[in-house]
């Protein structure tokens, strides 16, 4: 059957007998303080049975990492926001450095550069993700790259730093096909975010047809950014599903095939069991 003739209640069906992974969240979040335990559970009712909760400054981290250890479906990665290098102590790195040897971490960042909202200037957050990409080669770790506005300088900075083996993700992928191009050229993956079910997508609908399902990974980046029908509410990785159904329908393939492919992808950049 195809997927336009599929009903809503049966792709999601579908996709909750399937497994999915939301390859970038934010548990550690006052957000889910009163219910984490509901949220994690109804990942897994709606078919997500991994997670990755994605640190962004060290105390972030620190909390991350403690939530790996607790749930099993539940990963970590450590490292500093763009948003908050203003913010770090003249221990943090170090800390950092040995906090991302704890097997439970699968990743390095999110790092990067917003030039969106600048809370940190922007020379700053230059010097700190090239530092951070020096820390992450040095851990093997593969990165989480946060760009807004500011695709030239992280592509820059990325290629700078030379090979990067462990390879990496654009998280929140907010660029055009163009832009995806440079990002596989690297061999870095594509991250999907909730944005997709939004009208207004129609630059990241091209991006998604574009980008091969073999380089997709997909996630919620909760609390924030929820898919619709859900936009405006709390964000959580349940809702993952939301964004496979889409990523399907504008793939035009099914959305099983979508879970298993992006799971796929997943495992094999941030070594998950
Ligand atoms: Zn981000
Ligand atoms: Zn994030």
């Amino acid at each position: 059957m195809a997927t336009a003739t599929k009903t809503k209640s049966m792709v999601a069906e579908e996709l909750a007998a399937a497994e999915l992974i939301d390859t970038h969240c934010h548990l550690d979040f006052p957000d889910y303080q009163a219910d984490l335990e509901q949220v994690v559970k109804r990942a897994a009712q709606a078919g997500v049975r991994q997670m990755i909760t994605v640190g962004i400054d060290l105390a972030s981290s620190r909390k991350g990492v403690e939530l790996a250890e607790q749930w099993p479906g539940v990963f970590a990665t450590v490292g500093v926001h763009p948003h908050h290098v203003n913010e770090i102590g003249p221990d943090d790195y170090q800390a950092l450095q040995e906090l991302g040897r704890h097997p439970r971490v699968v990743a390095y960042g999110e790092i990067g550069l917003d030039y969106v909202k600048e809370y940190s200037p922007a020379p700053l957050q230059r010097e700190h993700f090239a530092h951070q990409v020096a820390i992450a080669r040095q851990l093997e770790l593969p990165l989480v790259i946060h760009d807004r506005e500011a695709h030239a300088d992280t592509l820059a900075i990325l290629r700078e730093a030379g090979e990067l083996p462990a390879g990496g993700v654009m998280h929140c992928f907010s660029g055009d096909a163009a832009l995806a191009e440079e990002v596989l050229a690297m061999g870095f993956y594509v991250s999907i975010p909730g944005v997709v079910t939004f009208k207004s997508a129609a630059t990241l609908w091209e991006a998604v047809r574009m980008v091969p399902l073999e380089r997709l990974l997909l996630e919620t980046d909760a609390p924030f950014l929820a898919p619709v029908p859900l936009r405006g509410k709390r964000n959580e990785p349940a809702y993952l599903a939301h964004i496979a159904a889409k990523v399907a329908e504008l793939k035009g393939c099914a959305p099983a095939a979508v879970a298993r492919q992006t799971t796929a992808n997943a495992r094999r950049l941030f070594n998950l069991r």
